[in-house]
């Protein structure tokens, strides 16, 4: 473990990495800043990556790998200057994995480490970015990571078998059609009636999908917008906005093909088009049985205090696309029940937690 010197240069780096928050994809100073701590405290190799950093620890060519990721980025803030705040911790998240590249410096653990440093987690592009550019991650055989949760006792290993946090996407369905003078709306085409019609039946269409499984598949109606406020003019033009969630990526990939299927059946009947867009695609952080199973019994063995989740988080967290490449581990950090939950104005990534989530991680490694 850390001394308490060693403990407090980690703390210091989290409250520095705290004044400096960045935006999604813009983590440069953060980077320099993780860089800086790696280059001057330990012998590890880092490379910037190109909107990431790795940081490598390697004891030799047979050895097996494993990596350990976390988050940079902070989320957008009107009230602050910069426009951004750590409103999710993720200062948290970089200073402890700064804080295991301490604990690595000359360790023999018979592995090869990757430390991921990964930004944009916020928009659920950071993870994709480094899965679809970096073919060495098919080299590492488990690859984990945390997050600090408020609501939960402080200090506590939250695990769950199987699903950990939702799938989410945005859906945004748009619909054109024809417009006609109001005393004349028939010679036209108006989408209001068929958007409407789909804001009600999408969340049947939710159950047809489970076909009566108890998984959670959920819609939200976040937005719906059409024509204007010319009396004259029946409306052409349309678009509905969908927040989808569910426990499987699968399940929601399944849904939006029915939305899709069920829009254009009711375009091409009057004569309307449509087109479909996503954002913000998550996709399930689901946890691989054995490391679960593996990582319960590393966490019982170094005495922490594992608190197992009866429903998976609703939020969603990019680290899913590392899981559907690599078998890992996702698991929280309880932030203790009264603390301000994640996104809040009140939060603040709580440094008491720094020496907990290391004695979890090094009971990972080891
Ligand atoms: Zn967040
Ligand atoms: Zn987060």
């Amino acid at each position: 473990m850390l001394n308490a010197d060693q403990l407090e240069s980690v703390a210091a780096l989290r409250r520095g990495l705290h004044l400096c928050p960045e935006l999604s994809g813009r983590e440069e100073r953060t980077m320099a800043a993780i860089s800086a701590f790696l280059r001057e405290r330990t012998s590890l190799e880092v490379q910037n990556m190109g909107g990431w950093l790795l940081a490598t620890h390697w004891e030799g060519e047979d050895l097996p790998w494993i990596g350990f990721r976390a988050d940079m980025d902070a989320i957008p803030c009107d009230e602050a200057a910069c426009g951004a705040r750590h409103g999710c911790g993720h200062d948290g998240h970089s200073a402890i994995l700064c804080g295991l590249g301490m604990m690595l410096e000359g360790a023999r653990l018979g592995r090869n480490i990757h430390l991921i440093f990964q930004g944009a987690e916020e928009t659920g592009e950071g993870a994709r970015r480094v899965c679809e550019t970096w073919p060495r991650l098919d080299k590492i055989e488990r690859v984990y990571a945390l997050h600090n949760i408020p609501g939960f006792p402080k200090g506590a290993v939250l695990m769950r078998e199987g699903c950990f946090a939702c799938a989410s996407c945005g859906l945004i369905v748009r619909v054109k059609g024809r417009p006609a003078h109001a005393a004349y709306p028939a010679e036209g085409a108006n989408p209001i009636a068929l958007l409407s019609r789909l804001a009600l039946e999408v969340r049947d269409m939710a159950q047809d999908v489970l076909a009566g499984g108890n998984r959670l598949l959920m819609v939200t109606l976040i937005g719906i917008r059409a024509g204007g406020e010319n009396f004259g003019l029946s409306a052409s033009e349309g678009q509905l906005n969908l927040t989808l969630r569910g426990h499987s990526k699968a399940d929601i990939d399944a849904l939006i093909r029915r939305i899709r299927a069920w829009t254009e059946a009711g375009c091409a009947q009057e004569g309307m088009k449509c087109a479909f867009e996503l954002r913000d695609e998550f996709c399930d952080t689901t946890n691989d049985d054995a490391a679960y199973a593996d990582a319960l019994s590393r966490f019982a063995a170094a005495g922490l205090s594992v608190a197992t989740l009866r429903e998976p988080m609703r939020w969603s967290e990019d680290f899913g696309w590392f899981l559907k490449r690599v078998p890992g581990l996702y698991f929280g950090i309880g932030a203790g029940e009264d603390w301000p939950g994640l996104h809040t104005a009140a939060f603040e990534f709580d440094d008491g937690l720094i020496p907990i989530a290391l004695r979890a991680l090094w009971a990972l490694c080891r």
